[in-house]
């Protein structure tokens, strides 16, 4: 994770990063009782700042506290207050460079016990240079022995703190053995995901993706990846289970993330995807992922907001 910007909103105001705590007898200490998602900021050579997909990522905020029944956050904030604090804090943190922004809603209530309905909630906002957990040329993966938790227990769908334990069980197993992520199967060994992003492959010209009932992050990233590559490039995407075994042979293999980007799969499981090289589709993705992130690309400019 790259250095934290100097001031963070928390509980309805702009404070110092180190003021921006939370009780150790909240339930979101004792219970990972908080959801989250991270979004970029793009700075551009005219110092212009675009975040990407804003709305998208709010939408998902609500969707997840929804789920698990945080209901207080859901009735106090609207979408136009929470833009309005992105503004703020970005001004206050002057943000020169690329950065990500981590929203996160807190029980913040302490004692309460196992329960999320009618408890206080806290916003809390920070940001961070954006450092991308994989890297641009490649990185290598290895099939987890730990299984991606199924909706029926804690649903990834929410993006939910105490569920993140799963990937980091899955993450640090991968990096143990040299690797650089994980590969997740669901509970039937299907593929599912990384520890934090999507997961696509290519084969025959078809871009394939695990369907969205596989215990996955919906990603806003593979969204927006599915969109462009049917709408705008013309390809055949078909969203469904994947063998493991489908990714050894695959031509291609990426990543789609906030903060993993889109990264080539070169290696899996001590295999090398294709000639271990970054494919055509991915590099062409890849570019127009950037680019559009930075407001250089003439498609879909709207997907941008000024922050
Ligand atoms: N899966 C998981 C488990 C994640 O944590 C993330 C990162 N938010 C993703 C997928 C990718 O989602 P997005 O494209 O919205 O960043």
């Amino acid at each position: 994770m790259g250095d934290v910007y100097e001031k963070a909103y928390f509980d309805n105001q702009i404070v110092s990063f180190s003021d921006a705590n939370l009780s150790i007898a909240s339930s979101a200490v004792l219970y990972g009782l908080s959801v989250y998602t991270v979004f970029p900021i793009s700075v551009t050579k005219n110092n212009e700042r675009f975040a990407f997909r804003l709305p998208q990522h709010y939408e998902r905020l609500v969707n997840s506290a929804k789920i698990i029944g945080m209901d207080t956050f859901i009735s106090q904030w609207r979408y136009e207050k929470f833009l309005h604090v992105v503004h703020e804090l970005v001004e206050a943190n002057n943000i020169e460079n690329d950065a990500y922004v981590r929203v996160s809603v807190h029980v913040n209530e302490n004692i309460a016990g196992t329960r999320s309905r009618g408890l206080k909630t806290t916003l809390s906002m920070f940001i961070y240079d954006a450092v991308p957990i994989l890297k641009p040329e490649g990185c290598r993966l290895k099939t987890s022995m730990w299984r991606r938790i199924p909706d029926s227990a804690i649903p990834s769908r929410a993006k939910v703190n105490g569920a993140y334990v799963n990937s980091v069980l899955a993450k640090q197993d991968a990096l143990d053995s040299g690797y650089d992520d994980c590969i997740f199967l669901d509970i039937n060994g299907h593929v599912c995901e990384l520890s934090a992003a999507n997961i696509f492959i290519v084969r025959d010209g078809v871009l394939i993706t695990p369907d969205s009932t596989s215990d996955l992050l919906e990603g806003i990233n593979r969204k927006s990846m599915i969109e462009i590559a049917r709408g705008d490039l013309g390809m055949e995407v078909v969203e469904r289970s994947i063998d493991l075994t489908e990714l050894y042979i695959a031509d291609e293999v990426f990543t789609t993330g906030t903060s993993a980007n889109i990264s080539p799969v070169l290696e899996v499981d001590a295999r090398k995807i294709s000639n271990g090289q970054m494919g055509p589709v991915t590099k062409k993705l890849q570019k127009i992922h950037h680019d559009m992130r930075h407001g250089r690309h003439k498609l879909h400019k709207n997907w941008l907001t000024d922050v």
